[in-house]
């Protein structure tokens, strides 16, 4: 097997391009095979020597190796202008005087046949010797053209007398002036094809028409057997991008241009792992950009050190911390993973830098994060308390001050009391001052083509596409990190050191968020909430299409899928769950560790998703294993599912194990029967007129008292023992 991608060098490549890469040089590798790179510089008007050597670094970076086998198109144009004299010999070929729009209208349409050119049946002779001059520049560029002479009443519009060679005089950026003609496409690629043993052409769905010329032309040539054969796969098309080489003319960091990724910190393996699981397809499509980014979250989460930096920073003042005291506090490098080493020193003093918005001063609901009177933990310091906040004269806080806890460091609490959250820092006089880029799609619209009238795609550019912050502070570890590093920011989003980076200046740009936060923040008017129920739509409408058909066509999957109806999996969540492979590897790993399927089906399914919100399964920070030793909690009622449902969110934003996490958050469930006791005596006391309304036969009020002791006992109260415990009272 001998394939070839065969770009022309007038543009950067872009993701599109990756695809065919991966597809030209995977499949050779596949199968013992070669892969060669060819320019296929036939047209002297575009193209240009940067492109040559642009093209090269990027198939490199791409991890790609074509060894010896890089050719030029331009190399071959002395033996493709043999094989057309071959075919005016064989009178196949004919030199047509006509001009192009002569042509054009000769051609007829798709209903109308063409007519025959007046120069169709000039002798062979006469059009060698025309041929000849056409090259020896005898004539005006425009003055005769060479011709395939085909049928001009063939059903397929190439094949009506296509046109082989023009005259162009042009610079060519190899050849200089040594030619003023120059082959079309469908002349020249199927014999590069055929010069260099080329056994399998991929090329995309446009050129399915083409194929027929392609044959013929080798068909009717002396040309080595078996000659190549063309095949067509879909091109790629992105969500939130453009994908064409005329349109994408630079190296910005928002391109999808392969120059633009590799700025932007995406891992070529990223790419790759993108192109195999989108695949090769023959129907056109536009790729959901959530893949893309799936898969560079994925192989960044594996190699990415974590890092802390403050983007937005606000001053914390710890006010009992001794003054001019800098402690070196260790931190790992990869702290959700055992098997990575490495760890650097962070000073930790009495002046820090927060993130603004990790701070509020009338804290929203659910805002686990610091307000007065609310202690945090600093990620691998101590637990503070914030005491007070200084404020400007518009009124902005300022800075805030804070007690520390010294019985704390590394974020234990000796009494365990619980702690909800943990926010990074840095120390405001040891930190670094580095620009940040924080890059996002290019455009608002999944596609940006789709325009009104008299617009263009321009009108679709998203306008917050950059973000420069320039307040920005880092640990000082980043020092001398070079460029093209890779840093998870802890709690932002993975970052890469730009090559602006120079002189001690440190300049990041934002690869990725951590998580996939477009769809939320970027619902058009409407509200958070708005939003979640929006998002929560969607998934419903997605469960939805999954209901009318659970059971996968793809045998394999049928097969796991019955197994998972076996075990007592509700046939949506096995439908859902032989549908994405990593929730069935959570799922198969749960098991492993908890062993009632139906449950922990449930929990993959329904559960899971809301604690990851929208993080790849496989890059969440628990195990399988950790879910399946929550679910064990549940069973043994050691909590509630509804503590469970918090605990798992406290896992889904930083790991750990979750016997571990009841505790800290003491949600371990209330068995004291004397205390539950109290507490429906509290419901029932608080509610009388519904405590008459059961009493005069509202049985359904049941449920409502127990939900209200339930949730006073802050989800701890096991409902079946609360519910007992209100019929032994009212009934
Ligand atoms: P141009 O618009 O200049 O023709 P192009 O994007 O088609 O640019 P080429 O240099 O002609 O670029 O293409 C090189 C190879 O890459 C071709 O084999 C082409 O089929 C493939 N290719 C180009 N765009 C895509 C795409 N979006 N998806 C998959 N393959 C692509
Ligand atoms: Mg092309």
């Amino acid at each position: 097997m001998v394939t070839r991608f065969p770009p022309e060098p007038n543009g950067y490549l872009h993701i599109g391009h990756a695809k065919s890469i991966c597809l030209n040089f995977g499949v050779a590798k596949e199968h013992g095979g070669v892969a060669h790179l060819r320019f296929d510089d036939t047209n002297p008007l575009t193209e240009d020597i940067e492109f040559v050597r642009s093209i090269q670094d990027d198939i490199r970076w791409l991890g790609f190796d074509w060894g010896d086998h890089l050719y030029f198109a331009s190399d071959y144009f002395e033996r493709l202008y043999g094989y057309a004299t071959e075919l005016v010999r064989k009178g196949l070929a004919y030199v047509d005087s006509q001009d192009e729009a002569e042509i054009r209208e000769a051609r007829g349409t798709v209903t109308e046949p063409g007519r025959d050119s007046p120069n169709r049946d000039r002798s062979v002779d006469e059009n060698l010797d025309l041929l000849e001059r056409m090259r020896l520049g005898d004539f005006p560029d425009g003055a005769h053209v060479l011709r395939a002479k085909i049928d001009m009443g063939s059903p397929n519009m190439i094949m009506r007398d296509p046109i082989l060679y023009r005259i162009l005089r042009a610079h060519h950026y190899r050849q200089g002036d040594a030619w003023c003609i120059y082959p079309l496409y469908d002349f020249a690629h199927c014999l590069e094809d055929s010069i260099e043993g080329i056994t399998h052409s991929f090329c995309t769905l446009e050129f399915e028409n083409n194929r027929e010329i392609y044959d013929w032309l080798l068909d009717n040539l002396d040309v080595p057997r078996p000659q190549p054969r063309q095949y067509e796969f879909a091109r790629l098309n992105l969500e939130y991008t453009l994908l064409s080489k005329r349109r994408l003319l630079w190296d910005d960091p928002r391109m999808p241009t392969v120059a633009g990724m590799r700025r932007r910190g995406v891992p070529p393996g990223a790419v790759r792992v993108f192109c195999d699981m989108i695949g090769v397809a023959k129907a056109n499509s536009r790729v959901d950009i959530g893949k893309l980014e799936y898969a560079i979250r994925d192989d960044l989460n594996q190699t990415a050190r974590r890092v802390m930096a403050v983007l937005h920073p606000l001053k914390l003042v710890i006010t009992n911390y001794p003054r001019g005291q800098i402690e070196q506090l260790e931190a790992p490098y990869f702290p959700h993973d055992v098997g990575k080493e490495g760890a650097r020193t962070l000073p930790f003093s009495g002046e820090l830098l927060i993130e603004r918005a990790d701070f509020a001063e009338v804290p929203p609901k659910g805002f686990y994060r610091l307000s007065p009177g609310v202690e945090v933990r600093l990620r691998y310091g101590y637990v503070v308390k914030c005491t007070n906040v200084v404020k400007d004269d518009e009124g902005e806080v300022v800075e805030v001050h804070c007690s520390y806890d010294p019985d704390t460091q590394g974020g234990n609490t000796p009494d365990g009391r619980k702690i909800r959250g943990t926010l990074h820092w840095v120390s405001a006089a040891e930190s670094l001052p580095a620009e940040v880029r924080i890059y996002d799609r290019l455009f608002r619209v999944p596609d940006p083509d789709e325009v009104s009238e008299g617009e263009t795609f321009l009108a679709n550019l998203n306008p917050d596409s950059l973000q420069l912050l320039s307040e920005s502070r880092v640990e000082p570890s980043l020092a001398d990190a070079a460029p093209g590093t890779s840093f998870q920011f802890e709690r932002q989003g993975y970052f890469v050191t730009d090559s602006d980076a120079t002189d001690g200046r440190l300049v990041f740009n934002r690869t990725v968020t951590l998580r996939d936060s477009w769809a939320r923040s970027h619902t058009p008017d409407t509200t958070d909430a708005d939003a979640k129920r929006v998002s929560r739509e969607t998934r419903s409408d997605s469960a939805t299409a999954v209901l009318q058909d659970h059971r996968p066509s793809d045998a394999a999957l049928a097969a796991v899928f019955d197994r998972l109806v076996g075990a007592n999996v509700p046939e949506t969540d096995a439908g859902v769950l032989t549908r994405a492979p990593e929730a069935l590897a959570l799922f198969a790993a749960a098991l492993e560790a908890h062993d009632n399927a139906r449950l922990v089906a449930t929990w993959v399914v329904n559960e899971v998703p809301r604690a990851a919100e929208g993080v790849a399964l496989s890059a969440l920070p628990f195990s399988g294993a950790d879910l399946g030793g929550l679910l064990g909690l549940i069973a043994e009622g050691v909590v509630s599912s509804r503590s469970a449902r918090e605990v798992l969110a406290v896992m889904g934003e930083r790991g750990g194990d979750p016997a571990a996490i009841v505790t800290e958050l003491g949600l371990t469930q209330l068995d004291d029967v004397a205390a539950l006791i109290t507490l429906v005596e509290g419901v029932l006391q608080a509610f009388p007129d519904k405590v008459a309304a059961y009493q005069e036969g509202k049985k359904g009020l049941i449920g409502f008292f127990v939900g209200q002791a339930v949730r006073e006992s802050d989800g701890k109260g096991d409902p079946k023992v609360v519910k007992d415990l209100l019929h032994e009272r009212l009934d």
